[in-house]
């Protein structure tokens, strides 16, 4: 069986909706997983934002803009009479729900079950939608076995055990709709894979029932050797190997989540990346294969904190190192890019929520220098660190003023820290002289 899932723009229309069921209504049984429609986990998460804030007008306010668009979607996705009035029913309850959220006290659980219902509601307009249009389907809950750990990992026996309990209690169907992107946690709380999630609800559930390939569908042809947002002249790549895609993922490039391929390397089952908009067009496929050598792709992940950690007796200190990552460890914060000296160590991190508590630790065994804003550069490939494009790199980047390098942590990955105002001027350049071979 395959896992096909549909991103928020791919579900954010009538006209799309209506593309997704003629990609899907092939006869074969799939699962099919769903985003919330574009647009909607952001206005949910500014309407918890308002929340937290005490703006219970405000919050109110941006439920009922947001429910009246509903309202007009349904009108046109569903002129069957019995369907329309049960979506809007259902739809209601989510409403009087989220109305109800905007009177209580703020907190993370609260947060997190106002963003569930993005995809709660797609869910069952796309799952009624199907109905209208005669396509065997069926919905699948994804609170009835999507669930992380207490290191919010997938706890992948419970998926797998209840994953086969819920399909042996649904009816049968051709298609089976269920919701990315939400999951309960250890304590049974709703909860969810952090945005961008639902491709790695697909990838879970691909690993959890050993699924013959997982499809993402997006509003693009694949993924492209340089982030299409911000540079001019971005192609697709046709093939892409689990390590490589997983690099990408990881380091900034949005078309995937951070870990959409984790749970499916070990079984080698592969992931192939289509645009919804383009059913015909190649896209990626990521699989175990790998092709030549050298930089195919270049992406870039911002938010990051360089911190410069100085002892005056790291000189053949050891322990030092040691010291310091168990301050990082301590507070649940990962590093990402390395670099040391002879009295010195700077190191990364993307997530500062804790950097205060980390500050006091540190200071008590080394000074501190840090820089906000900046963005790791990483380019990707089989092979890049002996490729002869290599080392052409800094004659391309001889302008951009480079904070940090990490170089053979990976043969498939070169990082760089550049501060963030460089970054679409860096992006370009690497763009313009590996990929559109024009001469320095
Ligand atoms: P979905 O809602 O379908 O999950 P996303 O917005 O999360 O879609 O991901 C698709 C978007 O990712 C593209 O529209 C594109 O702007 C962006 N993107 C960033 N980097 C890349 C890349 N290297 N290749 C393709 N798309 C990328
Ligand atoms: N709807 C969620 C988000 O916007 C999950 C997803 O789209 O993958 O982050
Ligand atoms: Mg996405």
């Amino acid at each position: 069986m395959k896992v096909l899932k549909f991103g928020g723009t791919s579900v954010g229309s009538v006209e799309n909706m209506a593309n997704v069921k003629s990609i899907i209504n092939d006869g074969d049984k799939k699962i099919v997983v769903l985003s919330a429609m574009s647009g909607t986990t952001n206005k949910l998460v500014a309407i918890a934002e308002e929340i937290k804030n005490g703006n219970v007008n405000e919050a109110i306010g941006k439920i009922n803009n947001l429910k009246e668009n509903y309202s007009k979607t349904i009108d046109s996705l569903l002129s069957h009479a019995d369907l329309n009035n049960d979506v809007k029913a259902y739809v209601s309850k989510v409403f009087s729900f989220l109305t109800e959220c905007a009177g209580q006290t703020f907190s993370e659980l609260l947060e997190n079950k106002i963003v569930a219902q993005g995809e709660l509601l797609s869910t069952y307009m796309f799952n009624s939608f199907l109905k209208q249009e005669g396509v065997s389907s069926t919905l699948l809950p994804a609170l009835d076995f999507m669930r992380i750990d207490a290191f919010k990992e997938p706890d992948i026996n419970y998926i797998k055990e209840q994953l086969r309990e819920v399909f042996d209690n649904t009816e049968v169907a051709e298609i089976y709709i269920t919701q990315g992107f939400i999951c309960l946690d250890d304590k049974d709380n709703i909860s969810n894979l952090q945005r961008g999630g639902s491709d790695y609800t697909a990838t879970i559930i691909g690993a959890a029932i050993k699924a013959e390939e997982v499809q993402i569908w997006t509003d693009i042809d694949g993924m492209h050797n340089n982030d299409p947002r911000y540079v001019e002249n971005t192609n697709p790549i046709s093939n892409l190997s689990f390590d490589e895609a997983a690099e990408l993922a990881y380091f900034g490039a949005k078309i995937l989540h951070p870990q959409t391929v984790t749970p499916v390397r070990a079984d080698n089952i592969p992931v192939r990346l289509k645009n919804t908009m383009n059913p015909d067009a190649h896209g990626t496929l990521i699989s175990s294969t790998t092709s030549e050598n050298g930089i195919k792709a270049i992406a870039a992940k911002d938010g990051i904190t360089a911190i410069k950690i100085k002892s005056a007796r790291m000189l053949q200190a050891h322990g030092f190192l040691k010291k310091v990552f168990e301050i990082f460890e301590t507070h649940q914060t990962s590093i990402d890019m390395i670099t040391t000296s002879e009295v010195a160590v700077s190191l990364t991190i993307d997530d500062d929520k804790n950097l205060d508590a980390i500050f006091l630790e540190l200071d008590k065994i080394a000074t501190i220098e840090v820089d906000k804003n900046q963005s790791i550069v990483c380019l990707v490939g089989h092979s890049v660190v002996n490729h002869q494009d290599t080392y052409r790199l800094f004659q391309i980047l001889q302008d951009v003023k480079i904070r940090m390098i990490s170089y053979g942590g990976s043969k498939n990955n070169i990082s760089l820290l550049i501060d963030s105002k460089d970054k679409i001027n860096t992006l370009q350049k690497l763009n313009n002289y590996l990929f559109e071979l024009v001469t320095l």
